[in-house]
């Protein structure tokens, strides 16, 4: 299968990158929302967990914030989730967990000194990294 692009401007990815170190050693999680395949807008969430190997946003808070991004005319394109101390790859529990197979899933690991941001698209029980180019602006 043809693996998907994604678009994310640098501003907003050190964004994404800083929300999840701020909340070390717990995990962080947000959304990312814009356009087609390329993001616009960040919405830094609260894990209601405050765990290091899990997180949870309560079904309100998620469509609180598709609506926020649908009120500027923008779609969610990505859920992101921080890995304190594991590599940036999918869980049984991120897969099983995850809220709609259009939407991307977004890992931050901050298990090497430089944090890795990995991008995949979920597929039930299968997972596929996506290309994603940074832009500066
Ligand atoms: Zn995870």
């Amino acid at each position: 299968m043809k693996r998907e692009k994604i678009i994310i401007p640098q501003i907003l990815h050190d964004q994404m990158v800083e929300h999840g170190r701020m909340a070390l050693p717990y995990e962080a999680c947000g959304m990312l929302s814009g356009n087609r395949q390329e993001v616009m807008s960040i919405w830094p969430l609260q894990n209601e967990w405050k765990s290091d190997r899990r997180f949870f946003v309560s079904k309100q808070v998620v469509e609180q914030t598709i609506q926020k991004a649908n009120d500027l005319g923008e779609q969610i394109l990505a859920i992101y989730h921080t890995h304190p101390s594991t590599e940036p790859k999918p869980s049984h529990y991120d897969i099983k967990n995850h809220l709609d197979k259009n939407i991307k899933m977004v890992i931050v690991s901050y298990k090497a000194n430089t944090p890795t941001v990995k991008w995949y698209r979920i597929m039930n029980d299968y997972y596929q990294e996506c290309y994603v180019s940074i832009k500066s602006s």
